[in-house]
């Protein structure tokens, strides 16, 4: 008898979403912030018809099969296009992002290869920087108003083209990591990788979005695809909100109010500013009950969890990388939640959490796989369907891959017995003092804990006595005072002696990265000459 079964043979391939949203979604509204501030309206009828267009124009333009198209685009209908119509004619979405200085995005754009470009109108001033470094064969410029080189390629397609025959192994978008260190490292995705991911996000113990939700991706396209929810929505036929250009708190905010949205997503930077604006008006807006917001790409603290708890607005918290498309964990709480009282609600709430299924995780030290004890500390290495297997065209970086297999994030963790994940650092910015690791993110949380902190970051600093101590650096709220001796007394409750910073540092700013995430680096080198007062006395 045959070992097989007796299914179909249907490729994961991403014109199943297209095909799914024309037919079954075609008048759920997709609305755009413009950069003139105004409120574009399509349907998922209009967008997947015009992605249709983009794809034959394009392969009419020259697109072959594995072809690079970069974007150079904020969120908006027509950067949806591109994530549904390059796929189709077989060609590769590489998103640039916009935050990156000129030479990275030439040598990006160089690196992978890209033969096409979108560009938004008012990102021109910026392409014009890149342009004479980038070696793009054909660029088009997408225009907000009527008309335009973008409208002119779409005009192109005549309706009478078949897309290429797509396998689930072939490329569909790419990703650069923004590169905290040495230089950035491309990701391509696949059609297959994009769909496990796709159903992956919308499971009920991961993002869980549905019909009936109104997305709002505040977190940028070009950072770890919006996060999967562009795809997610087009697949489960969710109304979706984009806030172009304008990311401040109250346009997201009126966004929010506005198009009676759901499911808001973005990093903590953005969620900072807006949960301060909030509590300065909390009456101005009025929410969907049940409003969420998804936190990644650095921790959220407890205090913001907190914080929007208060405006009757829940903080969904979770972790993820563009090596793994991106989502990771989510942190959910379990069907033990009535027996837990407040304080340990929010600490499990505050954890990056459990693994999505299809994503296996272990945390690994000198000697070994480190047990689910929720205290010892380990790397924290992954597999699954949806985790990179190297970087492109990348030679130098392949020992981020175990020997058996497992990709190594770079991030040191505790599991608990139930496998929610809880980070302590990224691998180069835990702190060892004495021979013991701090972690720089516990403190974080505890000092933006504090209702004088708008935000702290924990970087170490070299001692003396003790190999490295953190140093605090910390932003106050509008208005507020407190001194460094008040923090420390902050601080002393919850942690052991050791871990208490002597140095607590006042600044205006706190450095970020361009994807909102604090540069350590740059807090390392101010203050790596840092001069420790008197007798060393951390013990
Ligand atoms: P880059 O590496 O370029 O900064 P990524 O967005 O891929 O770009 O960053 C992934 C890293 O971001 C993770 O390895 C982790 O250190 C951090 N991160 C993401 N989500 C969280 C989270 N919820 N809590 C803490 N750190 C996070």
């Amino acid at each position: 008898m045959s070992s097989l079964g007796t299914m179909m043979e249907f490729p994961l391939t991403l014109d199943h979403l297209l095909v799914r949203a024309e037919r079954m979604f075609p008048a759920v509204p997709v609305v755009s912030r413009l950069p003139d501030r105004s409120l574009h309206r399509t349907t998922y009828g209009a967008v997947t018809k015009r992605a249709r267009a983009l794809a034959e124009a394009l392969t009419r333009a020259g697109l072959r099969k594995g072809d690079r198209v970069a974007t150079l685009m904020w969120n908006h209908a027509a950067h949806l296009e591109t994530y549904l119509g390059v796929p189709l004619a077989g060609g590769v979405v590489h998103t640039l992002n916009l935050r990156l200085a000129p030479e990275e995005l030439a040598y990006i754009i160089q690196h992978a290869a890209d033969r096409f470009l979108l560009v938004d109108e008012v990102l021109l001033p910026l392409w014009e920087k890149v342009r004479p470094r980038a070696g793009i064969e054909k660029v088009v410029v997408v225009s907000a108003a009527q008309g335009g080189e973008y409208e002119a390629l779409l005009a192109t397609a005549t309706g009478r083209w078949t897309p290429p025959q797509l396998s689930e192994g072939d490329a569909c978008g790419m990703c650069y990591t923004s590169g905290t260190t040495g230089m950035p490292k491309g990701v391509v995705y696949t059609h297959r990788s994009t769909m496990l991911h796709t159903l992956g996000a919308t499971l009920a113990d991961v993002l869980a979005v549905r019909h009936a939700d109104v997305i709002l991706p505040v977190v940028p396209m070009f950072h770890a695809n919006a996060w999967g929810l562009p795809y997610a929505a087009v697949m489960i036929g969710a109304k979706l909100v984009f806030p172009g250009p304008a990311l401040d708190a109250e346009s997201v905010l009126d966004l929010m109010a506005r198009e009676r949205v759901t499911v808001a997503a973005g990093v903590p930077t953005v969620w900072l500013a807006v949960l301060e604006a909030l509590d300065r008006e909390p009456t101005r807006w009025s929410f969907v009950p049940g409003l969420r917001m998804i936190v990644g790409g650095s921790a959220a603290p407890e205090s913001m969890l907190r914080g929007y708890d208060r405006h009757g607005m829940t903080v969904v918290h979770a972790w993820g990388m563009t090596e793994m498309s991106p989502l990771g964990s989510v942190s959910h709480l379990g069907p033990d939640a009535d027996t837990l009282d407040e304080a340990a609600r929010y600490a499990q709430r505050a954890r990056q959490g459990r693994p999505s299924p299809l994503v296996e995780i272990r945390a690994m030290n000198e000697s070994g796989e480190v047990p689910w004890d929720d205290h010892t500390m380990g790397e924290l290495q992954v597999r699954g369907p949806w985790v990179t297997a190297r970087y492109h065209e990348n030679e130098e970086a392949k020992d981020r891959w175990t020997a058996d297999g497992w990709f190594r994030t770079g991030d040191v963790v505790t599991l608990d017995s139930t496998g929610s994940i809880k980070l302590a650092d990224r691998t180069k910015d835990l702190v060892k003092s004495g021979g013991e690791w701090i972690s720089s993110v516990d403190l974080e949380n505890a000092l933006m804990g504090h209702p004088a902190v708008k935000e702290a970051a924990v970087v170490a600093v070299p001692h003396p006595r003790w190999g490295e101590r953190p140093l605090a650096t910390v932003v106050l709220r509008q208005g507020r005072t407190v001194t460094a001796a008040e923090l420390q007394e902050w601080l002393r409750p919850k942690f052991a002696k050791f871990w208490i910073p002597e140095a607590i540092v006042f600044a205006e700013t706190i450095p970020r990265t361009s994807a909102g995430k604090f540069r350590k680096s740059e807090l390392r080198e101010r203050y790596a000459g840092w001069t420790w007062p008197g007798p060393t006395s951390s013990s």
